[in-house]
């Protein structure tokens, strides 16, 4: 689970971040919609600290961090428990697909090869990319590297899993292929905070809604109420491109 409280974040004087709590249970999967520019990114770097909060604490299973006095190792330990998919898909341009999976496991978590390979393949047949092992990165279809960008972040098993607009990188016709593996993963009991533009999978995907402008959390609640009831005219403006 993820719990943060009274998360603000400034770049310079810009207050981007103005008081984040939320908390997201074991297994559950929240969806982020807002409006550009609104901080969803930032909030999302906060909770592993590629960004530093300026202040709040962030808290992820019993690992709980205040921004204004975490030490690396606090640092390094809520990053452990944390898998990251990217816009960009991040992936090493000169391993392969098998190599970006392995990676994690034997450097990170020193999983000797052997095993750390087996395990790469199994995550890898999860999200169908079994034919494609020994391909690069540069061969493959954006809906593929996106792919092995989830299989990554899902053989660390993080605590929490953490997607930012991972599909607006995609041709249209590779969306679809993308969003099922989240889809997939959504449903195999992980915990999920996504930052997505894609409004209907948001709706169908999402356990819990929230809703965020200018760095607050305007409104939070299930699909159904923040589809069908918006309570504030901001989130009823943004949502209604989805209808
Ligand atoms: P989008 O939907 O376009 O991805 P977002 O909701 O993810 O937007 P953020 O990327 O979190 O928005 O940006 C929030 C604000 O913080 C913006 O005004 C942005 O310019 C600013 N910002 C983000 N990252 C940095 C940075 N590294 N340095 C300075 N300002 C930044
Ligand atoms: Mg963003």
């Amino acid at each position: 689970m993820i719990k943060l409280e009274n998360i603000h974040k400034y770049y310079d004087k810009q207050h981007v971040l103005k008081g984040i709590n939320l908390t997201v249970d074991k297994g559950e999967v929240v969806s982020i919609l807002g409006p550009s520019g609104s901080g969803k990114s930032t909030l999302l770097r906060c909770i592993n600290f590629l960004e530093q909060p300026t202040s709040g604490t962030v808290e992820i299973s019993d690992k709980r961090v205040d921004a204004e006095s975490a030490s690396k190792a606090d640092i390094i330990s809520l990053r452990s428990s944390t898998g990251m998919v990217f816009q960009q898909y991040n992936l090493f341009k000169n391993f392969t697909v098998l190599q970006n999976v392995m990676v994690g496991l034997t450097s990170v978590k020193r999983i000797n090869k052997v095993e750390a390979q087996k395990k790469s393949m199994e995550i890898l047949e999860r999200v169908g990319l079994t034919n494609r092992l020994s391909h690069y990165p540069a061969q493959l279809s954006g809906g593929q590297q996106q792919r092995v960008g989830i299989a990554r972040a899902l053989a660390l098993n993080p605590e929490v899993l953490l997607f930012d607009e991972p599909t607006s990188s995609l041709d249209p016709e590779l969306v679809d292929e993308v969003l099922a593996t989240i889809k997939k993963v959504a449903t195999e009991g992980n915990t999920m905070l996504i930052v997505t533009h894609e409004l209907n999978f948001a709706r169908e995907i999402s356990d819990r809604i929230i809703f965020m402008e200018d760095g607050v959390i305007i409104e939070e609640g299930t699909a159904e109420q923040i589809f069908n009831h918006p309570k504030a005219e901001r989130t009823k403006q943004f949502i209604s491109r989805a209808i």
